[in-house]
């Protein structure tokens, strides 16, 4: 399972905002996005203004980071976005949420999405009462994940049952005593809190012909 192994705060510098990649330190006064404005590198600070195609790159790259999703999976997503009905671009910013990864993260399960992906991979995870540990599984409306009960004494997931904040969107229900968490609904637009253009990603894969 290939994934990003650089500097992350990198990734929200390149892109000029919070992705709110490393959990805590990301909402102290240690984050570098609010030190340092300028993008990382030797010409960081000396950004030009970007053509068309630069603002659609940034903002499919932007979603890509925020999401922990590589190209080709960001491909596929768009397909199958572009195939439902609805408008495609929140119908991808859907799948996204929908990954397991992220629905571990949104619950308060995990501090970060890499954290969620890691304890996905290392198999915490019951989907239904069936083992999962793939981190891009695409979840349902009435789906059903808890921490395993073999997992749920572990350090780990004690601090996070005693320190869950409990501020869950409106499309998932949690309970953080029993580490469970429920999708009641399928998540809207409004749900996704970063500030994305997500027409200038439907237009940069139509563009190149991604369908
Ligand atoms: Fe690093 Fe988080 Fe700040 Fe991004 S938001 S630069 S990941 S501390």
């Amino acid at each position: 399972m290939a994934r990003y192994t650089g500097p992350v705060c990198r990734l929200c510098r390149r892109e000029g905002q919070k992705l709110y990649l490393k959990g805590d330190k990301c909402y102290t006064d240690k984050c570098p996005v609010a030190r340092r404005t300028y993008a990382p590198g030797q010409h960081g600070q000396s950004r030009k203004k970007l053509s068309d195609y630069g603002t659609q790159l940034r903002e499919k790259q932007k979603v890509r980071r925020y999401y922990g999703v590589l190209e080709a999976p960001m491909r596929k997503y768009f397909k199958m976005a572009d195939k439902a009905q609805g408008i495609t671009g929140e119908n991808l910013l859907k799948i996204l949420e929908l990954r397991l990864d992220n629905v571990v993260y949104r619950l308060g399960l995990a501090a970060s999405r890499a954290e969620a992906r890691q304890l996905v991979i290392h198999g915490h995870f019951t989907v239904n009462g069936k083992k999962v540990d793939i981190p891009s599984y695409l979840m349902n409306v009435g789906d059903v994940i808890e921490v395993k009960e073999k997992s749920k004494n572990s350090p780990k997931f004690k601090e996070i049952q005693e320190n869950h904040q409990g501020n869950t969107p409106s499309w998932l229900q949690v309970d953080a005593e029993k580490l469970s968490g429920k999708i009641v609904a399928e998540p809207s637009r409004e749900d996704v809190d970063l500030p994305i253009q997500e027409h200038l990603i439907v237009e940069l894969y139509s563009k190149n012909n991604i369908k």
